[in-house]
């Protein structure tokens, strides 16, 4: 049995014990018959939320008007949540109103693709009432349902349809496909959180060629905002970007189309801040590294990681082997490595110079850097009070 299916084992049981119904289901079961690595499990069950916080002393609310609750059990944290049915979604984005429902059936019926409609009880009996086994074992992805219907409900998962693409480099079954096409302009409806979710998966994934390729057949490039365009998915096909981190990725998508406004560009898709800085800072070292080589001071700097993301993506882009052992290298030759290893700190340059403090500091301490980082002076009090005292006073 699987280790997270044998965790979560116990929490079944106690379910089922108290006479409800419970079962595995959605991304866990595609993925346990595709003998991938299970990411979370998520649990399906007959018990209402209340019901369920009888059973067990520790849970968590986390979606309690969706049916979901955390369950904290000695094995660890798993997702419970209610059969549910979603009805009507009359803005393509989100249900009006989700109905909790006693069904196993019922809720199964709701799910997007067959693959993702499977359900695994405690004794591992499989219930596949849409041919779920079968199109995994066609690698196909097909809607439960009419698609043109599904699609209408929440175009989303046409989005999702292409991501999983790229996840599992499965193709899309024609029927659904056609409905994609048809409707891909709907997308332009749904919460752009819920897509730039989806966008983020479809960059990580292996086969992310082939589900770019679908959204442009599609046209679903042109129903959500500007980053990636059909020229941009032409060159990626000549590029060998296979190796490249999520992050690194995108920094290359956002370098081929030559963005100018990082900020905008991706405020627009809602990142976070914390990507935004980091596409900011690797756009700024592509551009660097059109210019030279990288040194000991980008070392410093940036930092080691980042520098060598933008050689991966440089070394992609240039169509070169990337070689990480120069960068090691240099990186290992550097007697100081973050400004936290100088000998000195601002204080003590105010205190030899007896000046007050100012915009003075760090121009000096930068100077020094570049020295001890050069070879030119030892990282050691007794050298760079000399020299503040020497060169920098004397300048
Ligand atoms: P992953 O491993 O990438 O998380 P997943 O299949 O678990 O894949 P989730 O987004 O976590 O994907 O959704 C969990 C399950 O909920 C899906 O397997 C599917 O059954 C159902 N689901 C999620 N989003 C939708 C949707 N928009 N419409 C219908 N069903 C959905
Ligand atoms: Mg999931």
């Amino acid at each position: 049995m699987n280790k997270l299916f044998g965790q979560a084992l116990p929490v079944l049981n106690d379910i089922e014990a108290h006479g409800f119904e419970a079962y595995f289901v959605g991304g866990c079961v595609r993925d346990y018959f595709l003998k991938r690595e299970i990411n979370d499990i998520d649990i399906a069950v007959s018990a209402t939320p209340e019901e369920i916080k009888k059973i067990f002393n520790k849970t968590i609310d986390i979606g309690i008007e969706h049916g979901t609750v955390m369950v904290l059990h000695e094995k660890g944290q798993f997702e419970v949540t209610t059969f549910r049915t979603e009805s009507t979604y009359s803005d393509s984005r989100r249900p009006d109103e989700v109905t909790f429902v006693r069904s196993l059936e019922e809720d199964l019926k709701r799910r997007d693709f067959t693959m993702n409609a499977m359900a695994l009880s405690s004794s591992y009996q499989l219930t596949d009432l849409f041919g779920g086994r079968i199109d995994l074992s066609n690698r196909e992805i097909r809607t439960v349902g009419i698609p043109d219907e599904r699609f209408n409900e929440d175009a989303l998962r046409m989005l999702r349809a292409v991501r999983f693409v790229s996840q599992l480099d499965f193709s899309i079954e024609h029927h659904t496909f056609e409905a994609i096409k048809k409707n891909a302009h709907t997308l332009t409806k749904v919460a752009q959180e819920r897509i730039t979710a989806e966008f983020e998966k479809l960059l990580a994934g292996p086969a992310m060629q082939k589900a770019l390729q679908y959204a442009v057949t599609a046209d679903i490039l042109s129903y959500i905002p500007d980053l990636i365009t059909k020229n941009i998915v032409m060159l990626l096909k000549e590029l060998k970007w296979q190796s490249l981190q999520p992050e690194e990725r995108l920094a290359l998508i956002i370098c081929i189309g030559e963005y100018q406004d990082i900020f905008v560009l991706l405020k627009k898709w809602r990142m976070s801040n914390k990507v935004i800085q980091k596409q900011k800072l690797l756009a700024d070292l592509l551009q660097l590294r059109k210019n030279r080589m990288f040194n000991r001071v980008d070392l410093y700097h940036y930092g080691i990681e980042a520098v060598k993301s933008a050689e991966r993506i440089t070394a992609v882009w240039n169509r070169e082997y990337f070689n990480s052992e120069h960068l090691d290298n240099l990186y290992q030759s550097m007697v100081i490595k973050t400004r936290s290893d100088l000998a000195f700190r601002g204080s003590h340059l105010i205190k030899w110079t007896g000046k007050g403090g100012g915009p003075w500091v760090k121009e000096c301490t930068e100077i020094i850097e570049q020295l001890i980082l050069s070879g030119q002076l030892q990282n050691n009090m007794s050298d760079i009070k000399k020299w503040v005292e020497t060169t920098w006073l004397q300048r």
